[in-house]
């Protein structure tokens, strides 16, 4: 993924938008992977801050099918990402330990700054909705869609929990 620099680049001060749409398989994080649903659509903005420095600023939303945590039903993800690099007009190749990145010529490379931007806004774990029920632990129901028969069951084993109060002398040594 690249974007075009060569005007924006001749004068300090001069800023350029662009869209940049790209169809990845899927967007992953170290640890979880989802498909996308559709082109990862990237606003890119480039302002000019002279003595050859370009400040890159993207925007994007990933459209992504995903697994819920809870249900493990599939539902649509939508993940908004964005980052902000300045590159400097230099050669060598990327640098993980500059706080910069490096182009030459009428072309910044933004695969690194993409992904990583991309890649952090995965969340390790989704729910399909914020109150989701989950599955019984016990026949694997959808509780979302069905109340099943061993709920009771799991209720009362868990009600003498209920009743458990800290002593005094527990509390005390909180603090
Ligand atoms: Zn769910
Ligand atoms: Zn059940």
């Amino acid at each position: 993924m690249e974007v075009r620099v060569s005007d924006v680049k001749k004068w300090a001060g001069r800023e350029e938008t662009t869209e940049i749409r790209e169809a990845w398989p899927e967007v992953a994080s170290s640890r979880v992977g989802y498909p996308l649903t559709d082109p990862a659509v990237i606003r890119v903005l480039v302002r000019n801050t002279g003595g050859g420095r370009l400040v890159v600023e993207i925007h994007g939303t990933l459209e992504a099918e995903a697994v819920c945590t809870r249900c493990a039903e599939p539902f649509h993800l939508s993940l908004p990402f964005e980052a902000t690099e300045e590159f400097r007009e230099e050669p060598g190749p990327y640098d993980e330990n500059l706080d910069y990145g490096r182009y030459t010529g009428d072309k910044i490379n933004l695969d690194v700054m993409v992904s990583d931007a991309a890649g952090a806004s995965v969340p390790i774990a989704v729910l399909c909705r914020p109150d989701c029920q989950g599955l019984c632990p016990i026949c694997g129901t959808n509780r979302n869609v069905a109340t099943c028969a061993c709920r009771s069951a799991i209720d009362e084993r868990w009600t003498p929990l209920n009743s458990l109060t800290l002593s005094d002398d527990t509390r005390r040594t909180d603090h």
